[in-house]
C-alpha cells in the first residue's frame, strides 16, 4: 500500500508492498538471490520487462523495492534504486549518466571520496570537474562550459555546515539544462526535499542518519524516472546493489527517522546554543541560529537545523586535539548520525595531509570542530563538551 496524499510519518510506517501468505504484521526479510517463475512465457515476459516483478536480487528484491518506495514518497520522487554504499549511490549516478568529455560543475566542500572520485578516477576517463566555492553561488554560471552535464552539492555540508541555496540551484540548472543532483545525506527526507527546489535527483548515504544506530552500510539514489531508468540499467549490470538484510534493517529504520531526527534537532539546539555562549569557542555553525550566514536560506528550504553543530575552539590545531584527548562521553569516531554523539577535529585528522591553504579552501580551519549530535540525555552531552573545554 503506498498512498501519496498520506502523511509523511504514516508512509514512512505503513508503505509495504509485499505480504505473503501468512500475513505478518512486520514486513519480514526475503533473503533470497533469485526468484522463480510460473512457465516459459513467465520467463519470457518478466525478462522482456512486459511485467513488473523480481527475478535476481542484483535488479530488485521486494526488501529492496519496499525500502526505495519509502524513500520516493518521503522525497517526492518518481522512482529510485538502492546501492550497498552512499559511495556506490554516488559513483553509479555519475558512470550512468556521463560519458567520456563531460564536465561537472560541483561544489568545493563534497564528502572525501565524492572529491577523489572527481579528482583521481573520472579523469581516466576524461571526465573532468571544476568546483564552486559554497559562499559564493553567485560565482557557479562562470565555471559553465558547453560540455556540463552536473551540477552538483551538498548542503548542509560536511564538515563546516554551510548552506546552499537550492532554489537557485534549481534555476541555474533549468537555464543551463544541467541535471542538478543533490547529495541530502545530512538532511534526510525528514528535514528538506530537494527536488521541490528543482533537484533531477536526490543521492542519499543512508549509512549516516537513515539508518541512525550505526548498524548498516546503505546508500539510495532518487528522483527523475528516465533518469533513474538509466541509473537502473548500469547498476544491475555492474552490481553494486544494495543487500536485502540491510534493505530490511533500512526500512525499519525509516520507520522511526520522524521522531528520530526531531529529538536530533532539539538536542543540536540546545548543544549549539551552551556552545554560542561559552568563552573558549570562538564562533558557532549550526543552520538554524541566527548568527548562520545563511540562516535565512536555512529556514526557507529545512524544516529543522539538522544534527550536526560545527564550532571554532579558540587556539588553532593544539586547543582542537586537546580538546579530543578530554572528551569522555561522546565518542571519537568517523561516523555520523549515530545515537551516540561523536567528535571530530577534522584539521589533525581526516584532514591533516592538506596543507592550511588547501583545508581553508574547503571552509576547515584550524580549530574546527565537528559534533555530531546524539540522542543521549542533551545536559550529559552538553557536560562532556563542557568539561573539555576548560
Ligand atoms: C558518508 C557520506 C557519503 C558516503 O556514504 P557511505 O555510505 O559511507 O559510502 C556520501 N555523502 C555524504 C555527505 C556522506 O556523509
Amino acid at each position: 500500500m503506498s498512498n501519496q496524499n498520506l502523511g509523511l510519518e504514516t508512509q514512512a510506517i505503513r508503505t509495504q508492498l509485499e505480504r505473503t501468505q501468512y500475513l505478518e504484521h512486520s514486513v519480514p526479510l526475503y533473503l533470497t538471490s533469485s526468484f522463480i517463475f510460473e512457465d516459459a512465457e513467465d520467463m519470457r515476459a518478466s525478462f522482456a520487462e512486459e511485467k513488473e516483478r523480481n527475478i535476481y536480487s542484483r535488479f530488485s528484491n521486494p526488501n529492496t523495492s519496499e525500502f526505495v518506495e519509502k524513500i520516493c514518497l518521503m522525497e517526492g520522487a518518481e522512482d529510485g534504486y538502492s546501492f550497498a554504499t552512499g559511495m556506490a549511490a554516488v559513483y553509479s549516478t555519475f558512470a550512468a549518466l556521463l560519458n567520456s568529455g563531460d564536465h561537472i560543475v560541483s561544489a568545493s566542500s563534497v564528502f572525501g571520496s565524492t572529491h577523489t572520485l572527481f579528482t583521481k578516477y573520472f579523469p581516466k576517463w576524461n571526465i573532468t570537474t571544476s568546483y564552486f566555492d559554497v559562499n559564493k553561488p553567485e560565482t557557479i554560471e562562470n565555471f559553465i562550459r558547453p560540455n556540463t552535464k552536473i551540477l552538483y552539492a551538498e548542503s548542509p555540508t560536511n564538515p563546516a555546515v554551510d548552506i546552499l541555496d537550492l532554489e537557485l540551484l534549481g534555476k541555474i540548472a533549468k537555464k543551463h539544462n544541467l541535471i542538478l543532483i543533490i547529495d541530502n545525506c545530512f538532511a534526510t527526507p525528514y528535514i528538506q526535499n530537494p527536488i521541490q527546489f528543482g533537484a533531477d535527483l536526490v543521492i542519499h548515504s543512508a549509512t549516516k542518519l537513515i539508518d541512525g544506530q550505526g548498524r548498516v552500510l546503505g546508500g539510495v539514489t532518487v528522483g527523475r524516472s528516465d533518469l533513474i531508468r538509466e541509473i537502473y540499467l548500469f547498476s544491475r549490470n555492474t552490481g553494486p546493489a544494495l543487500s536485502p538484510f540491510n534493505a530490511w534493517v533500512l526500512s525499519k529504520s525509516l520507520e522511526t527517522l520522524p521522531v528520530r531526527i526531531e529529538k536530533h534537532c532539539e538536542n543540536a539546539l540546545k548543544v549549539a546554543e551552551f556552545l554560542e555562549n561559552h568563552p573558549n569557542v570562538a564562533s558557532v555553525k549550526y543552520p538554524f541560529l541566527k548568527s548562520h550566514p545563511q540562516y535565512e536560506v536555512a529556514k526557507k528550504q529545512m524544516k529543522l537545523g539538522g544534527n550536526i553543530v560545527a564550532f571554532e575552539i579558540k587556539g588553532g590545531i593544539e586547543s582542537g586535539r586537546k580538546f579530543l584527548d578530554k572528551i569522555k562521553l561522546c565518542s571519537l569516531s568517523a561516523n555520523l548520525g549515530d545515537t551516540r554523539s561523536i567528535v571530530t577535529h577534522p584539521a589533525s585528522t581526516t584532514h591533516s595531509k592538506l596543507t592550511e591553504e588547501e583545508r581553508l579552501a574547503v571552509s576547515i580551519t584550524d580549530g574546527l570542530v565537528r559534533v555530531s549530535v546524539g540522542l543521549e540525555t542533551v545536559q550529559d552531552v552538553i557536560n562532556d563538551l563542557k568539561q573539555a573545554l576548560e
